[in-house]
């Protein structure tokens, strides 16, 4: 769980709606553990997704950001600009024997799948191509998969949820390129992870299983693994889930109505870490004090009345 590079952290959002409070919090996080170790807090735009990326979504979290006073080392990188140095990586993997071509087709695992359901048995899919011959291929689309440990255990050593351990039997080999030669978006994050130079990954814990998936990358590729820390998410004053049911979560709506930015980042900086019982400091003290081990376990609850004004 230990670091030696200087440190680099980034946000990575998805650009597909407004920056809301969860976003920003992890955000917040992540500027504040760069900052308070002289370290550089990088942007990454996750636009792959086609059909659900815009323009607006990128310009609203750009906006969102700047609003909140956190500013972020050199270009916002778009990782669809590095598709080309992602289908690149999968090569070099399938040339490694890390990876392999997998013919088979959506329509064959699909009744894979099905069969396996009405029999029982486990659905995770196995490639009957994983072991064959390259002479034998069909001149045929083809994914490339990851070849991934089918024995022991790959564990997240998480500096806020300690070590999670998951068995390599229930992770299959994953799609690393699709037939397209477009990127998963498990294989581009750890690319561009790796090549942005990024020691620390603070975001949300609906992102754990995926880590223990990227580290089977990392470990393909033989590269140093960063330090996960993945932060409960929050949730509105029921204990569900945050969503917009609960009210404002969108931080244009608090940038509209003349909310004060230094007092949503006091309010963010607090919602799943504590210092001791501190409770108003400003952005030298924060960033000073903020350290992974202050995250707490359980999801943090979102009180609305604390951000009125
Ligand atoms: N793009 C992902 C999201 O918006 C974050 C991925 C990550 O932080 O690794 O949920």
């Amino acid at each position: 769980m230990t670091d030696s590079r200087p440190v680099v952290t980034r946000f990575a959002p998805s650009p597909t709606g407004y920056l809301h409070i969860g976003g920003a919090r992890t955000a917040l996080f992540n500027w504040l553990y760069a900052r308070g170790r002289g370290g550089k807090f990088l942007l990454r735009i996750e636009d792959t997704d086609r059909t659900r990326s815009t323009p607006e979504a990128t310009e609203a979290i750009l906006k969102g950001l700047t609003w909140l006073g956190l500013d972020w080392d050199g270009e916002p990188v778009s990782q669809f600009e590095g598709r080309e140095r992602h289908a690149e990586v999968a090569r070099e993997m399938l040339a490694n024997g890390t990876a392999y071509k997998c013919f088979s087709t959506p329509e064959e695992i699909e009744a894979f799948r099905e069969a396996a359901r009405a029999e029982g048995r486990s659905t995770l899919f196995l490639s009957p191509w994983r072991d064959s011959d390259p002479a034998t291929h069909p001149d045929a689309p083809y994914v490339i998969r990851l070849r991934a440990p089918r024995e022991g255990q790959t564990v997240v050593r998480d500096a806020v949820q300690g070590d999670v351990t998951f068995g390599n039997d229930q992770l299959d080999d994953m799609i690393l390129l699709r037939s397209d030669g477009t990127p998963t978006y498990m294989h581009a994050v750890v690319v561009d992870d790796h090549d942005m130079g990024v020691t620390h990954i603070i975001r949300g814990d609906d992102h754990l299983t995926n880590a223990a998936r990227q580290i089977q990358i990392y470990q393909a590729m033989g590269w140093e693994i960063p330090v996960f820390a993945h932060i409960p998410l929050i949730h509105g004053p029921d204990g569900k889930k945050l969503s917009k049911r609960h009210g404002a979560v969108g931080l244009h709506e608090y940038a509209a109505s003349g909310y004060p930015a230094a007092a949503m980042r006091n309010y963010l900086a607090r919602l799943g870490w504590s210092h001791g019982d501190d409770e108003l400091f400003g952005d030298a003290q924060a960033k000073e004090w903020f350290d992974l081990s202050g995250i707490g376990k359980a999801p943090a609850r979102l009180d609305f009345k604390k951000l009125e004004h």
